[in-house]
């Protein structure tokens, strides 16, 4: 049986055109995934510091609960899925389905299942809101303007993750402030507007280079287009491979400008309306109309 058909909606330049593919953990480690370059070595006792500093926001989280964690599937959510399993913490996981994901993060959905055990709730949208929106704004209508893109994401990302987190107390994320200009300055926790769960970023200090080492260490699956320059991963539409020297999350929405690369999930409170914090964005519907163009 042949390799299964793949999806590209990109405009992006394809991989004939992006440095040669190559496989495997080695691959990563010599080139980065993103604006690293070479990923350095991890000393053992440097990883054993930081997977326990980890393990203390985590137990934070608990304590804080009932807790819940959104994993996305990529190299730091891996971790944590791994930190969370391995040490028997009481915190709910689940992943948002929101119908144009790439094949690979279903893969390695898979994969986590025969790893963890089927432990990973997956949320999809609502069908009748995704009808709705398509018939607004035509299937790939997010390309045409930063209102149309944050209206999608509201209907498949934000509006099921309110329904996920509702009840929750505390909501980890994978976030690092390494990833992009719009995390910098991030802390292990963030508390929320009123009636929000508290965001716990156990990773929020780590390098990309301890991501790779612990997922090393623990044999841990990743998402295979982790090894093709995607060290940030969404949507299939919405997210290109970077080359070195690029932010990490330059492949993410890569048409819009930085400011804008957040899907509401987490954005600060200082946000525009249709990046506020996700209780208070997925309550409401768009503030513009799905057609208009800011
Ligand atoms: S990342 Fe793209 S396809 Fe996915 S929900 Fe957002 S706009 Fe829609």
């Amino acid at each position: 049986m042949g390799a299964p058909p793949t999806t590209d909606f990109s405009p992006f330049p394809k991989p004939a055109q992006q440095p040669a593919p190559a496989r495997g953990l080695d691959a990563i480690a010599a080139r980065g995934t993103g604006n690293v370059g070479r990923l350095q070595e991890v000393p053992a006792e440097v990883l054993q510091e930081r997977s326990q500093s980890a393990l203390a926001v985590l137990r934070e989280a608990v304590d804080a609960g009932p807790a819940a964690f959104s994993t996305s599937l990529g190299a730091e959510d891996m971790v944590l899925l791994d930190l969370i399993r391995s040490h028997g913490l009481d915190i709910a996981i689940f992943t948002l389905d929101t119908g144009r994901l790439h094949e690979e993060t279903y893969r390695v959905l898979q994969r986590a299942e025969a790893r963890y055990g089927r432990c990973i709730e997956v949320r999809m949208p609502d069908p009748q809101a995704v009808r709705a929106l398509v018939a607004a704004q035509g299937i790939n209508g997010f390309y045409e303007s930063v209102a149309q893109r944050q209206a999608c994401c509201v209907v498949r990302k934000l509006q099921p993750l309110k329904q996920a987190l509702a009840g929750r107390r505390a909501w980890v994320t994978g976030q690092r402030a390494a990833q992009s200009v719009t995390r910098a300055g991030l802390l292990p926790r963030e508390p929320q507007g009123p009636g929000e769960p508290e965001k716990f970023n156990p990773l929020h200090d780590w390098s990309e280079a301890e991501v790779w080492a612990y997922l090393r260490a623990h044999d841990v699956p990743w998402n295979e287009l982790h090894e093709r320059f995607f060290p940030s991963i969404g949507c299939a539409p919405c997210t290109r491979p970077v080359t070195l020297g690029e932010d990490i999350r330059a492949g993410r929405w890569w048409w819009e400008s930085a400011q804008t690369r957040e899907c509401g999930l987490h954005a600060p409170p200082s946000a525009a309306p249709a990046q506020r914090p996700v209780a208070a964005q997925a309550a409401e519907p768009p503030s513009q109309p799905l057609h208009q163009t800011p």
